[in-house]
């Protein structure tokens, strides 16, 4: 069955697909979404090129290395994320690396002096990552994200296969269910590159103005958007998420 990106198609009609993918382990829920034939159409991954980007590309690069992978560029990224990114697509194969950005206009209109981060930085999430997205993902049915459960408590409900209500697309989490010791060790194993800011404590790499280090025992997202009530960038709002599957 063709998945209609522009209906969006109810998950609800889909609830044997759900039944099939909750056993399965992550590389073989990979192939069930990726393998031609596939129920949820055409998918892009999104991904931030961050801390543990380079395990969810990997398993990736495995099945689909041709798939359509969709960095959000910020104009806000350190240097060494955009070196990272550029090292991990040579090194995994990866062939269709999609940069997107705020259109120029927009920019204008709505931060032209480049500061709203410093005082509204949910506005500025907004304007340069989840409008950004929105029209990335129009040509697509589905998208793959690389969120986990023990990454804050707002991710502890993270699903394996969820249903984007907003944007009418599925949305996968194939790493939902894993650690930080499982990503550890699959990096280790399979010799990814790692972000070269990992070792300088960033446990999470985002916008540099909006990323610090963490220190022992915090959080792996403490670091992003430190001494503000601001926990997620808004790509993946919980509330507009109804989960289908248990991983
Ligand atoms: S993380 Fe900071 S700089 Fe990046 S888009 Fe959000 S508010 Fe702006």
């Amino acid at each position: 069955m063709q998945h209609d990106s522009q209906s969006g198609t109810s998950p609800t009609d889909l609830k044997e697909y759900r039944d099939s993918l909750a056993c399965l382990d992550t590389r073989s829920f990979l192939h069930s979404i990726l393998d031609t034939g596939s129920p949820f159409g055409e998918l892009s991954v999104v991904s931030s090129f961050g801390a543990d980007s380079g395990v969810l590309l990997h398993l990736i690069a495995g099945i689909v290395p041709d798939i359509s992978i969709i960095f959000i560029d910020t104009g806000f990224h350190f240097g060494e994320t955009l070196v990272y990114r550029d090292q991990l697509v040579a090194h995994l194969g990866l062939s269709r690396l999609h940069v997107v950005q705020v259109d120029p206009l927009s920019q204008k209109r709505s931060d032209a002096r480049g500061t709203l981060h410093l005082h509204d930085p949910n506005q500025c999430c907004e304007l340069r990552k989840v409008q950004v997205l929105n029209r990335a993902l129009r040509a697509f049915s589905g998208w793959i994200s690389g969120q986990k459960r023990f990454q804050t408590g707002e991710r502890a409900g993270v699903d394996r296969l969820e249903w984007d209500a907003t944007r009418k697309k599925w949305k996968f989490n194939p790493l939902a269910d894993w650690s930080q010791e499982d990503l550890r060790g699959y990096q280790a194993k399979h010799q990814i590159p790692s972000h070269p800011l990992v070792s300088k404590g960033y446990a999470s790499v985002g916008c540099a103005p909006c990323t610090t280090p963490v220190s022992l025992g915090e959080d792996t997202r403490a670091g992003r958007w430190r001494g503000s009530t601001k926990l997620e960038c808004g790509l993946h709002a919980r509330p507009d998420l109804i989960a289908v599957s248990a991983a």
